[in-house]
């Protein structure tokens, strides 16, 4: 037989439906691959008992014949989402070890449907990052280029899923980390409208911002098993109460006729390489029938400021919860109960979730609360407002960068403030709580690969998707594997 691990979410659907390949030898056959490349670090843990365990629950299932189309399809979780047989740590010192009593909604969900789970990825540390190097247990690798970033948060997820040791795998994005990491791997990634994926079990990094996505390697893919995450939750009190959706029917749509805002500023400042395939895709889209109208983004040019205003003081404030006290990290010796908590917080976070702490503390602290963080809300309203007025009169869909080049190499943006601009096209359509996605679009001289991002309105997942299966129908970038994969 061929080798399973190449195939898509639907083409392992139709194999397990056809009884070609069981749930079993499935989890067997990514376990294998995965134990083959360890040097990636995309993993954190890997249970192979309990994995086996649920894929022999889905055999069942499918032996039965009360399956899904999901049922024994594997999955990663990104280690920001709580599991009940995995250790969830956020890459963090501070839980290391730590067994959550719950499974977090999106995993739930999942399981529900007969996903089998193959482990937990890595990530920056409480997500805060571009690149995985903040990561408490140390880096993922890009398998394209081993010096390369994979990009982040979601590092472990879009590296696991390029080298094709999981098929699909679950990721968050509050500021770009399912968007950059997916470019930078040469994967496809969505990030869905801000209050339709449950943040129940996620550990909080920016409750207004955090949301769970999906790393693939289509948007097909991505459409599947995005349908049976998102859906209303009443333990996340800013769930939006929609009925569920099936974002896999418009995916064939014509998209002859749609109006693609093309931010042309933002393409000035590119390199030249990713320019011209940037360049290359619209004209694709051009060909399928679209129409391509120029936009102004320029309020969203103060997305990075707003951003790292916003996030480190809703950081600030959740991971005030890690005290030592109720769970995570407790030193070891202390004099009193505030020494407790001071040495065990000093010993149990790293740099970045404490340089964030400081900002956000300071940017909420009295007398800098109204200039800083009152006035970031204010811009990210107008920034919000900028997206909403460019689809109520320019076009259906925007069509923009992810970042300004292939993924950078480990040691280029050694300075947090080069890191957090370069979240420069992504951190506004968070701020906008808008559906985006990023997709693969070319390779580089240097064999990285290129990718471009897509933004919709609020809740217009189904035509996000279309318009990216629209394009991965009449190109293959996304079916491009890393030598050695
Ligand atoms: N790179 C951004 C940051 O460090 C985004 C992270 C994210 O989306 N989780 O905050």
């Amino acid at each position: 037989m061929t080798d399973l691990t190449q195939s898509t979410v639907t083409q392992l659907s139709k194999l397990l439906a056809a009884k070609e390949v069981s749930a079993e030898e499935l989890a067997k056959a990514y376990l294998d691959k995965i134990d083959a490349h360890k040097e990636l670090h995309a993993y954190l843990d890997v249970r192979p008992e309990e994995t086996l365990k649920q894929a022999k629950e889905a055999d069942k299932k499918i032996a039965e014949g009360t399956a899904g189309p999901l049922t024994g399809v594997p999955i990663a979780h990104k280690d920001i989402f709580v599991t009940k047989e995995w250790p969830s740590t956020a890459a963090s010192k501070m839980l290391e070890g730590y067994m959550s009593p719950f499974d977090a909604t999106v995993v739930e969900r999942l399981k529900k449907e007969g996903m089998v789970c193959l482990g937990k990825t890595n990530c920056d540390e409480f997500a805060m990052g571009s690149t995985t190097a903040n990561s408490a247990y140390g880096k993922t690798l890009n398998p394209w280029d081993k010096d390369a970033v994979p990009g982040g948060s979601s590092g472990g997820s879009a590296s696991c899923v390029a080298a094709r040791t999981a098929p699909i795998a679950t990721a968050t994005d509050t500021g770009g980390s399912i968007r950059q990491p997916a470019a930078f791997c040469g994967v496809t990634g969505i990030k869905p409208t801000y209050g339709r994926p449950s943040r129940w079990g996620m550990i909080a990094f920016a409750s207004s911002l955090d949301t769970a996505g999906v790393i693939a390697q289509t948007a097909e893919d991505c459409a599947l098993v995005l349908s049976s995450i998102i859906g209303f939750d009443k333990r996340d009190s800013t769930s939006i109460e929609l009925p569920p959706e099936d974002l896999t029917i418009d995916l064939n749509q014509d998209i002859k006729g749609k109006r693609i805002g093309v931010p042309r500023k933002w393409l000035e400042k590119l390199s030249p390489g990713l320019k011209a395939s940037l360049e290359e895709a619209l004209k694709k889209y051009q060909s399928l029938g679209a129409e391509l109208v120029d936009i102004d983004l320029s309020k969203a040019d103060l997305g990075v400021p707003v951003y790292y205003i916003i996030a480190p003081a809703e950081a600030s404030s959740n991971l005030s919860r890690y005290d030592g006290v109720r769970y995570g990290h407790r030193a070891g010796k202390y004099a009193d109960l505030l020494d407790m908590i001071k040495k065990s917080r000093d010993e149990g976070l790293g740099p970045e979730p404490k340089r964030r702490i400081l900002i956000g503390t300071y940017v909420l602290s009295h007398g800098y609360y109204d200039a800083y963080y009152i006035k970031a809300q204010k811009v990210r309203r107008l920034i919000a407002q900028e997206f909403d007025n460019a689809f109520a009169n320019k076009c259906d869909i925007i069509f923009a960068p992810v970042s300004t080049d292939a993924a950078f190499s480990f040691g280029d943006k050694n300075d947090p403030l080069s890191l957090y601009l370069s979240d420069l096209f992504t951190v506004p359509g968070s701020l906008a709580g808008l559906p985006s996605m990023s997709l693969p679009c070319g390779i580089s001289d240097k064999g990285r690969p290129y990718a471009f991002q897509l933004i919709a309105p609020r809740l217009q997942e189904s035509s996000l998707l279309n318009t990216a299966h629209a394009y991965q129908l009449v190109t293959d970038w996304h079916k491009k594997v890393p030598a050695g994969y």
